[in-house]
């Protein structure tokens, strides 16, 4: 048994039903389980560890529900900058044929900390491609590391370049090698408990790597399992137009052949989606993954966000590959979301009216959980799982703001000083538990040189 008080937060976000904001707050946990939450003085006076939050902003941990955390290793890779997302691929592929083992498990190092240092306790990845030996094992190896929760995914692509695909065959797999190591992968290693530090979700990487008969399958063994399903949808217009030419469907309609809606699906991206499929993911609770940067980055487009909030489709946050960002920041992209919105309902690009700045941050924190179907965590309240964050609001990018919440977004983004996972330390004071981080970098240098070089 070990408790953990937390008192005296300039404010605690709560992301409660009544999303409450508690000035000089704090919360009572018991084995990373919160039994209490309220202003300091209501709290209990000691626990086993007491931390002092005075000056700090105390939000719930963020959640990210989609990266693919590898390309750490190609940021900024020149021949695929300033390009649409089909070059963009087609310039990545071969690079990331080479991918090791060791390549895999120091980028998962590496983008789970860079992520944890944005205030990021929960992490959706979409691993698609898997050559030269690499596996699921090496990435949930490093998350246990880092010290936040690791949803992984068996991503998968079959179909390549002598297919009519866009990957050479070096990174395809058969569709028996796919489906038997996303068998073994489940059975090793998800955790449907509550307090879930690893689980597994099945993850083809779109409608159009892999063949139709594995979008299918793979949903039939998602749902055997009770594991969940991701993809990428409607990422671009290319993309709906290449599903209403060759299956004659739109997007929506097009997954909800191959069994894909549900409360067990989300997508990334959903960019080109009209109302009426909007309204289908509603009434299914189909989710999205919402990736400003990388939208913006490789000039996609705008996401509905507002339709798809008015109407009920649960919402999430991406970072999305830091081949297309660069970077694995989530608040950076809260900060983004909320202005890329604020930006579609300009005179001369659309309508409709800005969100509030705190329907962002719902978004990377409730919003987020519920896209990964969890009902532990997301919020700071009784009987959640004690995840949360801190900021410092005496930096100086904080002075003479008069909302400490909205400055989280508005002022920032700034690193997360403390991380606190299941009531355990990850970061703090800026610094992570364990790791190095001039090692760690320097580590990952080395392993994307070898990876360009060939
Ligand atoms: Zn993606």
């Amino acid at each position: 048994m070990s408790t953990l008080l937390v008192k005296n937060a300039r404010v605690l976000v709560t992301m409660d039903g009544d999303r409450r904001e508690i000035a000089s707050g704090g919360f009572f946990a018991r084995d990373g389980v919160i039994e209490q939450v309220g202003t300091s003085v209501d709290l209990p006076d000691t626990a086993d560890e007491v931390f002092d939050a005075s000056g700090l902003l105390v939000l719930p941990g963020l959640i990210n529900t989609h990266h693919h955390i590898y390309q750490t290793l190609t940021r900024t890779y020149p021949p695929a900058q300033n390009v649409g997302l089909f070059s963009w691929l087609r310039a990545l592929y071969p690079v990331w044929a080479n991918l090791t083992p060791d390549a895999v498990r120091t980028s998962t190092t590496l983008g789970l900390l860079e992520m944890a240092k944005s205030g990021v306790t929960t992490v959706f990845d979409h691993q698609y491609l898997w050559p030269n030996g690499s596996r699921v094992d090496d990435q949930i190896d490093a998350a246990g590391q880092v010290g936040v929760r690791f949803h992984a995914s068996r991503g998968s692509m079959s179909l390549s370049e002598k297919d009519g695909g866009l990957p050479p065959d070096s990174v395809v797999q058969t569709e028996t090698e796919i489906l038997d190591d996303c068998v073994r992968v489940i059975d090793a290693f998800h955790d449907p408990n509550p307090g879930a530090m690893t689980r597994v979700v099945v993850a083809p990487c779109s409608p159009f790597s892999v063949s139709e008969a594995l979008m299918v399958e793979s949903a039939a063994l998602a749902r055997d399992k009770g594991v969940r399903l991701h993809t990428h949808l409607a990422e671009t217009k290319d993309e709906e137009e290449y599903t209403i030419e060759n299956f004659g469907k739109r997007p929506v309609h097009y997954a909800e052949a191959l069994g894909w809606l549900g409360d067990d699906v989300w997508f990334a991206h959903a960019v080109f989606i009209d109302e009426q499929e909007s309204a289908q993911m509603a009434e299914t609770s189909t989710g999205v993954a919402h990736c400003p940067n990388s939208n913006m980055v490789i000039s996609s487009g705008i996401a509905p966000i507002a339709r798809y909030l008015s109407q009920g489709v649960p919402v999430g946050l991406g970072v999305d590959g830091s081949a297309s960002n660069d970077a694995s920041n989530l608040l950076q992209d809260a900060r983004q979301a909320m202005m890329l919105q604020h930006l579609s309902v300009a005179p001369g690009i659309g309508e409709g009216a800005a969100l509030p700045t705190r329907q962002f941050l719902e978004i990377a924190t409730i919003g987020g959980a519920r896209v990964l179907g969890r009902d532990d965590i997301g919020s700071l309240e009784v009987g959640k799982r004690a995840d949360f964050f801190t900021l410092d609001l005496n930096r100086i990018e904080f002075a003479g703001s008069h909302d400490p919440v909205a400055a989280a977004l508005l002022c920032g983004p700034v690193p997360a000083r403390d991380v606190y996972v299941e009531g355990n330390t990850v970061i703090s004071g800026y610094a992570h538990r364990s790791i190095d981080e001039g090692t760690l970098a320097e580590a990952h240098r080395a392993e994307a040189a070898k990876l360009v070089g060939g």
